[in-house]
């Protein structure tokens, strides 16, 4: 499955270059071997099971629009994965993206284009920080930069250079650097304000007579955008709203949410030691003497629980007392969701809670209240 995945974000990839709009049926352009592999896989599937393979390319194209339950040949995932597509008229589910992207060399340039921003975005904040702390610090800052501004103005990243400036011996700046590789530049004929449409919520940009944003779980309602420009402005790159803000959005709530909780009684750090969990949570002892208690958090938000698990990956830098993901509340629409995750972790990762976005607020102010105790 996530073969025949990466076969279609690969061909997108190669119609895009070739100027053609997504994976179509038209035949033009040589299918990638991942595609020819997976078709394979599925014909030999079919022999041993005694029923019918997809007899040609455009018939295997055809299942890709069906659900994956009702594919002549069983396969092997979830219930609520059954569920899903793989295309969507001519363009990648929101599975089949996450499914390629678990196979490496998936999305070339997306992932590309993800390990550069990735890259700036720390040299960025080694060169401004001058011990770990203030590195943490600028870090945390930028990775916030990606998920609240998927629009941003020249006025603004200038504001951020000043606070960010140090630069290379060519006096290009580290924050520069990054501004290029996470977002694509739009430059404006004069000066002034330059008037787009957002989605009210995630903001990230909306078409012109686009009814949503196609954020997944956002309800929000396009709006009007005004960005103050002197020469320009930036919008984020595709991968970089794929990897960095879409799934950062629950991060961004959690943060927020935590932040106003905060007071001498709790402590939160967003991204601890560069991002080895998203978020630690701190009850501080109210006895002299008593340790403190400390919460790791993963905010992860992704269609099927089986690839999240299969991608996750603990991080045993940060001690804490409890290991915990939490889940935003719109995939809690999809039936077995949760079950299907916590299964799933089962024999990969020990210890690994699974809690939904309201639960655990819940519990953190439930916990942040019982003063003095510690466990
Ligand atoms: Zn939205």
């Amino acid at each position: 499955m996530e073969l025949l995945c990466a076969a279609l974000a690969k061909i997108r990839l190669e119609r895009q270059r070739a100027g053609v709009q997504a994976c179509g049926t038209d035949g033009s352009g040589p299918l990638p071997r991942a595609w020819r592999d997976a078709r394979g896989r599925l014909w030999w599937k079919a022999q041993t099971l005694g029923l019918e393979g997809p007899a040609n390319d455009l018939e295997l194209f055809n299942w890709c629009r069906r659900p994956l339950g009702s594919w002549p040949v069983p396969l092997s995932l979830t219930e609520g994965d059954l569920e899903a597509v793989l295309l969507e008229g001519d363009s990648l589910s929101e599975f089949a993206e996450q499914a390629a992207d678990l196979v490496q060399h998936a999305d070339v340039e997306a992932e590309l284009v993800q390990n550069q921003v990735f890259a700036a975005l720390m040299l960025c904040a080694r060169m401004n920080g001058g011990n770990d702390e203030v590195v943490q610090r600028v870090y945390c800052r930028l990775r916030r930069l990606l998920i609240d501004h998927a629009v941003l103005g020249d006025r603004e990243v200038q504001v951020l250079a000043r606070e960010l400036p140090a630069a290379d011996s060519d006096h290009d700046s580290f924050l520069a650097k990054f501004v290029r590789v996470a977002f694509v530049h739009h430059p404006v004929e004069a000066p002034g304000r330059v008037r787009l449409r957002r989605c009210g919520e995630c903001r990230n940009p909306v078409d012109d007579g686009a009814v949503g944003c196609g954020t997944p779980g956002c309800t929000g309602v396009p709006e009007r955008h005004e960005v103050a420009c002197l020469g320009g402005y930036w919008t984020q790159h595709r991968a970089t709203r794929q990897f960095f803000h879409d799934p950062g959005l629950l991060e961004g709530r959690l943060q927020d949410h935590l932040d106003e909780l905060a007071d001498e009684r709790l402590c939160v750090e967003d991204w601890p030691s560069l991002d080895a969990w998203d978020m630690a949570v701190t009850f501080k002892a109210q006895e002299p003497g008593a340790e403190a208690e400390c919460w790791a958090i993963d905010a992860k938000d992704c269609s099927s629980p089986a690839l999240l698990a299969r991608g996750f990956r603990c991080d045993p830098r940060v001690p804490t007392r409890r290991r915990i993901i939490v889940i935003p509340m719109h995939r809690l629409r999809t039936p077995g969701y949760r079950a299907d995750l916590e299964r799933e972790l089962q024999g990969r990762v020990s210890g690994v809670e699974v809690l939904d976005e309201k639960t655990f607020l819940h519990q953190v102010t439930v916990r942040a209240r019982q003063a003095g105790g510690t466990r």
